[in-house]
């Protein structure tokens, strides 16, 4: 049993405190939001008032914030994580922020005495509630030992990705390449069926073919091929346009940075845009599909 303070219990902190306390886990959960904080007590959480409550006697700080000025400002901010935590405790971002933004809370968490790892999941509300999320870890190995079993309560594939910002990067990467053949699938589903080759039979012949990926068999953007896809539920998220256009955002900031250059990447961000400028941030990410087809506004 580990004492782990938990900040940021949204959408996915919210069932990924849960895990931790079905685990076993002390936890004790913060979020500016006080319904938010009276779930978590529901769950099993030990409800505290502030950051400082919180941490102040955690062995593990984890934490699921929506951006990067959120976890710097909850770790090193005045009355933040950093002021009160006991030294040697574990801070362990599971938020998806810049790599930048990653490295610099590792370096100001090292100079303050704490061990920091960047922790991005991959998987959405879904996985969280089940505890079978994917997280990409980045920091030292003695940070990844100490957060490898509590990571096991809230996933089923924990990797190492090397130093301190790794984690986030093998997360944008990954998210890029996704965006980009989502769209490409769209658009071949899009092709097939204008020159009068149905979904299905087009499926059946991709899938098996050298245009097979994740996104044509496990999140098919055509209705009526990959039954849970949700394609088949008029494009109800699943994993929200909004959310990919945040992670193309973060791709191309870090390309830039990194002198990467990401013409795909830039160019499915640009359409995603689109779409969240149309008002369809909502929709899910295979939503494309809807849009190639003339169906939203
Ligand atoms: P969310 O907005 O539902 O939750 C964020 C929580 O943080 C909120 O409850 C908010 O009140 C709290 N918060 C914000 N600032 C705070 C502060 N200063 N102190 C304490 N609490 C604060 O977001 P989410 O969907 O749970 O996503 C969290 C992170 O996970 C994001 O970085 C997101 O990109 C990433 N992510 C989300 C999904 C998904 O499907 N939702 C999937 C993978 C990764």
């Amino acid at each position: 049993m580990t004492k782990i303070a938990f900040i940021g219990l949204g959408n996915m902190g919210s069932g990924m405190c849960a895990n931790l306390c079905k685990a076993g886990h002390e936890v004790r959960a913060f979020d500016l939001n006080a319904d938010a904080v009276k779930v978590a007590e529901s769950n099993g959480a030990q409800a505290a008032a502030t950051i400082a409550e919180a941490v102040s006697d955690a062995d593990v700080i984890v934490s699921m914030l929506p951006a990067g000025k959120h976890v710097l400002s909850v770790y090193f901010g005045e009355d933040g994580v950093a002021a009160h935590a006991t030294p040697g405790a574990l801070f362990l971002d599971c938020s998806t922020i810049a790599v930048e933004d990653a490295r610099e809370a590792a370096s100001k968490a090292e100079a303050a005495g704490f061990l920091m790892a960047d922790a991005p999941v991959s998987g959405g509300t879904a996985a969280a509630d089940a505890g079978t999320l994917t997280f990409m870890v980045g920091g030292p190995v003695e940070a990844f030992a100490k957060a490898k079993p509590i990571l096991d309560a809230m996933g089923k594939n924990i990797f190492h990705a090397g130093a301190s910002g790794n984690g986030q990067v093998a997360k944008i990467a990954n998210n890029m390449l996704l965006g980009i053949s989502m769209i490409g699938t769209c658009e071949a589903f899009n092709l097939a069926e204008k020159l009068g080759l149905d979904a299905q039979t087009f499926y059946d012949i991709s899938s098996t073919a050298s245009g097979q990926c994740w996104s044509m068999t496990s999140y098919c953007p055509a209705p009526g091929p990959v039954p849970t896809a949700p394609s088949n539920r008029d494009y109800q998220p699943g994993f929200a346009v909004a959310m990919m256009l945040k992670d193309l955002h973060l791709a191309a900031g870090a390309a830039k940075t990194a002198g990467a250059q990401v013409t795909l990447g830039e160019m499915a961000e640009k359409i995603y845009a689109d779409l969240d400028a149309r008002g369809h941030g909502g929709l899910d990410f295979s939503g494309v599909m809807k849009d190639l087809k003339r169906e939203l506004g």
